[in-house]
């Protein structure tokens, strides 16, 4: 996901990071990359144009805390106004009513069915009970769609394929007595850019739901401002964003929120049915400056019903080479591998062999440690490093290599932890 943005992006971080101190100049110029990055990755003209206006008045006007680098404090302040441009603050669903209802609406293709499927399994993961209703007149095909992929997962499934209007209110009222308590309404979408069906209006005058969602494809880019706005006049609560899995650029996330003035609320990442995210501006703004994900790593671990020990570890903010390699064990059993990693710092993208590799070398290297040595790696001074370089089959570069990274990660929890990034003291970053 937005690889090429945060190659960029990190590129130009890079470059900052290796000077001592930013000048005026500096940070005009790493303004002005950031721009280029920005454009290039399909982010709206105004979004960014306002982006870098937030960032350049507070690059300018805030005073600078010592224990952060200028390239860090910059880092920070595009970090909390990228965040705060998509939309500042993680949006739940609203689900009031019995049952509550969620409609999905949006142009056809962009991934309201699948997305239907995925609430679902979501929701009931999180103990609800839901039901997928489709409520399309047209195509029969649809029904089949849903109908299909509801026997699949196994959520209970209704259609209402001659006048939705009608009907619905019909199959809500019995789910209620079925102890339903979210319904789930898939809608047909018209050709990109057409107004939605007129139908639909009646619909939601009808059901009244909690939760109206868009569903858009972000692999077009900035074009989903336009394709979304047909769909505004019916009164949305919020957008899913999905295919971020083949999204590159990232210029549909950045820019949506402030053109639609909506929230994002879930992120699609694939076509399985657990490949639905919810979203966190702070999180995004992370990965798509490769500061990486702990947070959202550790979701995802407790969903894989591994390394509950992660969770302590944030609480905490004790973390010892015995959970690092928890962790790692963790995070290669849960897989796909690449995926997962991707959001550990230190990990970036690797190819899936080499991960193993990898993986396999950091375990044999903490294995030859002694408990001691684990709990406490500040006493592994150079001869240790050379025994456990031995006993490892590996070097003392390679050893050297892991205790950086376990440094690392360790310092981005106790970042977040605290609220901060990379244990500076922020006060830009909550
Ligand atoms: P609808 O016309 O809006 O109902 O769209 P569908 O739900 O039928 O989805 C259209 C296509 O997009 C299907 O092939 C889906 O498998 C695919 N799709 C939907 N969401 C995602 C996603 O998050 N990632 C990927 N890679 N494909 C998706
Ligand atoms: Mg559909």
């Amino acid at each position: 996901m937005f690889e090429s943005l945060t190659d960029r992006l990190s590129q130009v971080f890079q470059r900052l990071r290796g000077k001592g101190f930013l000048t005026q100049a500096d940070v005009d110029q790493g303004l002005r990359e950031i721009r280029e990055v920005l454009l290039a990755a399909d982010v709206h003209h105004a979004v960014v144009a306002e982006l870098l206006a937030r960032v350049r008045e507070r690059a300018v006007g805030e005073k600078l805390v010592e224990s952060l680098s200028p390239a860090q404090q910059l880092l920070a302040i595009v970090r909390q106004e990228m965040a705060k441009i998509m939309g500042g603050e993680a949006q739940k669903l609203k689900l009031s009513g019995k049952p509550a209802v969620v409609m999905l609406v949006g142009p056809a293709g962009g991934g309201k069915t699948t997305t239907a499927g995925k609430l679902a399994q979501y929701l009931r993961k999180r103990g609800r009970k839901p039901l997928l209703v489709s409520a399309d007149p047209e195509r029969p095909a649809a029904a089949e769609q849903l109908q299909t992929l509801a026997q699949k997962i196994g959520i209970a499934f209704a259609s209402a394929d001659q006048e939705p209007p009608k009907q619905v209110p019909k199959i809500l009222a019995q789910a209620k007595k079925d102890l339903i308590d979210v319904a789930i309404l898939d809608t047909p979408g018209t050709p990109p850019g057409l107004p939605p069906p007129p139908f639909l209006g009646e619909l939601l005058r009808e059901v009244k739901p909690s939760d109206v969602l868009l569903v858009l494809d972000a692999l077009v880019g900035q074009e989903a401002i336009r394709l979304g706005q047909a769909f505004l006049p019916l009164g949305l609560s919020g957008i899913v964003l999905t295919k971020l899995d083949g999204d590159a650029r990232g210029g549909a996330a950045l820019s949506l929120p402030s053109r639609l003035r909506l929230p994002i609320v879930f992120v699609g990442v694939g076509e399985r049915p657990e490949d639905l995210e919810p979203f966190d501006p702070g999180r995004m703004a992370d990965r798509i400056l490769g500061l990486g994900d702990l947070s959202g790593l550790v979701e995802k671990l407790q969903e894989a019903g591994v390394a509950a020990k992660a969770e302590k570890i944030l609480k905490e903010g004790e973390f010892t080479l015995e959970d690092f390699l928890a962790q790692l064990e963790a995070v290669r059993r849960a897989g796909p591998l690449g995926q997962l990693l991707s959001r550990l710092p230190g990990f970036a993208r690797p190819e899936e062999d080499e991960v193993e590799k990898e993986f396999k070398r950091m375990k044999a290297i903490i294995q030859s440690m002694t408990v001691e040595e684990r709990r406490n790696p500040h006493i592994i001074g150079a001869s240790r490093k050379r025994r456990i370089a031995k006993g490892s089959g590996t070097t003392v570069q390679e050893v050297n290599r892991l205790l950086a990274e376990y440094e690392q990660a360790k310092k981005l929890l106790k970042g977040l932890k605290h609220g901060k990034i990379q244990g500076g003291k922020s006060p830009f970053l909550r």
